[in-house]
């Protein structure tokens, strides 16, 4: 087993290389947001007997009914983000942290909410391993954001709400931008940016991603 971790480690710069090279492919353009999928390995997001697939460009499956997104959607909402520079980020749905991790790069303060409480544990110690000390967990349901830390200047929601909550939105700082996957049996990536007190919306493209959920699991 040993052996066997050693040898994803050796080939894993390798393959992210060749991930990376797909990305671009298929459209991806951030610099900033490709450097930090180059050399954030993603197999320690994974259990042991799925981290051979890790670089992979598909969506793997985490425990409890739920997923690590596709690098590809990785990388396309968090580069829809870094257009808005943001400095404060909230996420929804921590998971694996995978995601938390790449915003913690990017930015300078991540406030990840996640309602699964083993998966939470499970990402803190890997942000741990990975000594990001400025991306901040909380378990809760996030649907209703993370109220006495906001505003933020932007909000990644990593499961699809029916449409984004009002609380949400009102956690925006002006300028800000949500990016989220919004629909039920069909979704879509939509961008939100506050301007004042409106809201504008841009469609990105069709997208899968768990529910949203409400309550929390212990
Ligand atoms: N960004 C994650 C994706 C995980 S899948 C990753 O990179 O691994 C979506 C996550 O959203 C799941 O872990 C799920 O438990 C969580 N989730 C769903 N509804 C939620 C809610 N209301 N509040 C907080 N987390 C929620």
């Amino acid at each position: 087993m040993v052996a066997e971790l050693q040898g994803i480690g050796m080939t894993s710069r390798r393959t992210r290389m060749r991930l990376i090279h797909r990305l671009r492919e298929e459209g991806i353009q951030d610099e900033r947001v490709l450097a930090v999928m180059a050399e954030l390995p993603r197999h320690i997001f994974l259990d042991e007997a799925l981290a051979h697939r890790a670089y992979e460009d598909t969506s793997l499956p985490i425990g409890y009914s739920q997923t690590l997104s596709q690098p590809y959607i990785v990388a396309r909402m968090t580069e829809i983000l870094m257009e808005h520079q943001p400095t404060r980020v909230l996420e929804l749905g921590t998971g694996s942290g995978y995601q938390t991790a790449i915003l913690a790069r990017l930015t300078d303060r991540v406030f990840s909410v996640e309602r699964i409480k083993p998966l939470q544990d499970r990402a803190r110690e890997r942000l741990r391993q990975l000594g990001l000390r400025n991306a901040l967990l909380k378990h809760a349901d996030g649907g209703m954001g993370w109220p006495d830390k906001g505003p933020f200047d932007g909000i990644m929601l990593t499961a699809a709400p029916k449409e984004i909550p009002a609380e949400l939105k009102s956690q925006l700082a002006d300028g800000g931008v949500i990016v989220a996957p919004v629909g039920e049996q069909s979704q879509t990536l939509v961008k939100l940016v506050r301007r004042g007190d409106s809201y504008e919306a841009t469609s990105i493209e069709a997208v899968n991603f768990v529910p949203l959920l409400g309550g929390v699991v212990r």
